[in-house]
């Protein structure tokens, strides 16, 4: 069993990792001075079928549970889901000494992260991530659904009490949605850890098809990464910003295409592709962009941006992107593996670079 601490401001939590994580449930929530008279146990449709019965029977021997399983995918992050979440809380008479367990990936992480900061001002909440992206979405204390408008548009900053992730469970998980979270796994290690980095590249099979024991490490290191950085960054105003590494020119991919037709990690493979050659050609970085690309190519993500989109088109989304200083688009470049900076570039001059690297 693995166990990495997660501070967010005054508080920190647990994020417990291993094929027992589930076992220590009890003594985590009476450690922390959470145990709840009731708890909601949010899943989706397909994990309900693979792992809820356990899961609730897990949760009973703690206190009565009320489960609501959403469809999956990500229209589930909607106000109309999360509307019935509440009233089907307010139905079943949870209160504030009640809990949330999120049993799920990102989507229902975000979902129910949400209803739980929000369901009479908050109540505690847990999570049971059941995706290896979900290494990344249940830390970091964002919560969030979507508007028409807009992915994430509706949310708040709001910590669970405890993440316990097992890695069992995501040997049901399809080959594409392993590979999504490969992409934030990698990100993690190309953004501050070369030895872990390395460690990946080393064994194909451990990133194409990875063993238990395998993805603890993953999941573990690429969370104390990640908590490493939201930890000096709560509330994302300084070096939260290197988390999107590859994820400029990734969500414009990913818009442009029109969201569902390429999974997250994909595009993301693709912008930290661009990334890294970007870095190479205007800091002289050494992080064998070439090889990168062979190894990505190996694994199985698209290493070109879609034919189908111009470069003007994704320039376009880069620019509406919420995270964008106003008229420039920034970028997160690498001076070396483990080291990011923050370039900004004038839309025309970056869409110029996007063309050339497209045309190599
Ligand atoms: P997801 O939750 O939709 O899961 C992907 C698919 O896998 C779904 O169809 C789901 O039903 C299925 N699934 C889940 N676990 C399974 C299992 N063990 N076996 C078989 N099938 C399983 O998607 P995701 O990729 O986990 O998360 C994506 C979401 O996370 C997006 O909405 C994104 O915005 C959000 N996100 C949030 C943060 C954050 O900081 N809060 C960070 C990254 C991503
Ligand atoms: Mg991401």
């Amino acid at each position: 069993m693995e166990s990495v601490m997660v501070a967010a401001g005054e508080l920190s939590y647990p994020v417990l990792i291993g094929n027992q994580a589930l076992e220590l449930l009890d003594k985590v929530l009476a450690d922390g001075g959470t145990v709840p008279e009731k708890i909601l146990l949010i899943t989706d449709d397909t994990v309900h079928r693979l792992y809820g019965k356990q899961v609730k029977e897990r949760l009973e021997k703690i206190s009565p549970v009320a489960m609501f399983a959403v469809q999956s995918g990500e229209e589930a992050k909607s106000f109309e889901q999360y509307y019935a979440i509440l009233t089907y809380a307010l139905e079943k008479g949870l209160d504030r000494k009640s809990m949330i367990a999120a049993l799920g990936g990102g989507v229902v992480g975000d979902l129910a992260g949400f209803a739980a900061a929000t369901f009479m001002r908050g109540i505690p909440f847990i999570q049971i991530p059941t995706t290896l992206l979900a290494h990344d979405s249940a830390v970091g204390g964002k919560t969030a659904i979507n508007h028409p408008k807009g992915k994430n548009m509706i949310g708040a900053f709001y910590q669970p009490k405890a993440v316990f992730f097992d890695p069992q469970f995501l040997e049901s998980l399809p080959a594409e949605e392993m590979r999504s979270g490969m992409a934030e796994v990698i990100k993690h290690a190309m953004i501050a850890d070369a030895s872990f980095l390395s460690w990946l590249q080393k064994d194909l099979s451990a990133v194409v098809n990875p063993n238990a024991d395998q993805l603890a490490t993953m999941i573990k290191e690429g969370i104390k990464i990640k908590a490493g950085i939201v930890s000096q960054d709560e509330k994302e105003t300084g070096v939260r910003a290197y988390l999107n590494f590859g994820h400029t020119l990734g969500h414009a991919i990913e818009a442009a295409l029109g969201y569902g037709r390429i999974t997250h990690g994909d595009a993301v493979a693709a912008g930290m592709l661009f990334a890294s050659w970007l870095s190479e050609k205007e800091l002289n970085a050494d992080l064998s962009a070439g090889e990168l690309k062979d190894w990505f190519k190996e694994i199985g993500f698209p290493v070109a941006v879609p034919e189908e989109l111009s470069s003007e088109e994704l320039m376009n989304f880069m620019l509406s992107d919420k995270k964008t200083a106003s008229g420039k688009v920034n970028m997160v470049l690498l001076k070396e593996i483990g080291t990011p900076v923050i370039h900004s570039y004038l839309p025309e001059r970056l869409q110029d670079l996007l063309e050339e690297f497209r045309k190599e």
